[in-house]
C-alpha cells in the first residue's frame, strides 16, 4: 500500500486555525503518522527544539512567531527537519520568499487534502541521510536500523527506547536536556525520571562514559562535558 506513512513517521503541525489544525491533527494521524499540534509559533519553536520530528507542516500567519521566522530561527538553531509551508499568500513573491526562507515545499490555501499528504510522503523520502544518520562523537548513529557504528567498525544495536533517548540528544548536540525534558520525550508514560538515569546507564554502557555528559544542576548533553 502505497499510502502509508513510514512506521512512527512524526509531524509537526503548526496552525492557529482553530478547524484547520484539528483536522490536519486528525488527518494525519488517521493517515499512520504520529503528529503533533501547536496553535502559535512559539508552541510550534518549543516542540520543534524540542522533540525529534520527520516533518513540519508551517502555516505563515501565526500568533507569537510568522511561519517563516519560525522556520529561519528552527533553521538557524540547526533543526533540518524538511518543512511544508502552508499559506494563504499564493503570490509569485510570497512562495520564494518560502523557499528561501528555508521551507522545502510550498502549498497555497485552499488545497487538497490528498495533495498535501502526497507532498508529505515526498518530504519524507527527500529526508537527507543526515536526517537517518547522526553523529556521535565519532561514531555514526542509525536511526532507522537503530545502530551505532564506531570509527573502528564496530557495531552496537540500541533498543527502542535506548535509541530515542539519544536521537534526542544527538539531534540537538549543542544543549543540555533537563531529566524532566527528556523523560517527557522519551518516557512521556514515566511519572519520575529514574527511568532517564537508567537508559542514559545503558547508553554509556554500550558506547562508552563519554557518549553522553552530565551537566550539573542541568541535566544531560551529548558528547564529553
Ligand atoms: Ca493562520
Amino acid at each position: 500500500m502505497t499510502d502509508a506513512a513510514p512506521p512512527a513517521a512524526r509531524v509537526l503541525v503548526v496552525e492557529d486555525d482553530r478547524e484547520l489544525g484539528p483536522l490536519l491533527l486528525r488527518l494525519f494521524r488517521g493517515a499512520g503518522y504520529s503528529a503533533d499540534l501547536a496553535p502559535d509559533g512559539q508552541a510550534g519553536l518549543h516542540l520543534a527544539l524540542t522533540r525529534p520530528y520527520d516533518a513540519m507542516i508551517l502555516d505563515r500567519g501565526l500568533p507569537a512567531i510568522e511561519g517563516l521566522d519560525l522556520l529561519g530561527r528552527l533553521r538557524r538553531s540547526g533543526v533540518t527537519v524538511p518543512a511544508l509551508v502552508l499559506t494563504a499568500l499564493g503570490t509569485v513573491s510570497d512562495r520564494v520568499a518560502g523557499l528561501d526562507g528555508g521551507a522545502e515545499d510550498y502549498l497555497v490555501k485552499p488545497f487538497e487534502i490528498d495533495e498535501l499528504l502526497a507532498r508529505v510522503r515526498v518530504l519524507l523520502r527527500r529526508r537527507s541521510p543526515s536526517e537517518e544518520q547522526l553523529a556521535v562523537g565519532g561514531a555514526a548513529f542509525d536511526l532507522i536500523a537503530r545502530t551505532v557504528t564506531g570509527p573502528d567498525g564496530s557495531v552496537v544495536a540500541l533498543s527502542g527506547r535506548e535509541s530515542d533517548l539519544l536521537r534526542l540528544l544527538a539531534r540537538n548536540p549543542a544543549r543540555a536536556f533537563s531529566r524532566e525534558e527528556i523523560r517527557d520525550q522519551v518516557f512521556p508514560d514515566s511519572a519520575g525520571v529514574a527511568l532517564v538515569d537508567t537508559y542514559v546507564h545503558y547508553l554509556r554502557r554500550k558506547l562508552g562514559t563519554t557518549a553522553i555528559s552530565t551537566v550539573r544542576g542541568v541535566g544531560y548533553r551529548l558528547g564529553r562535558g
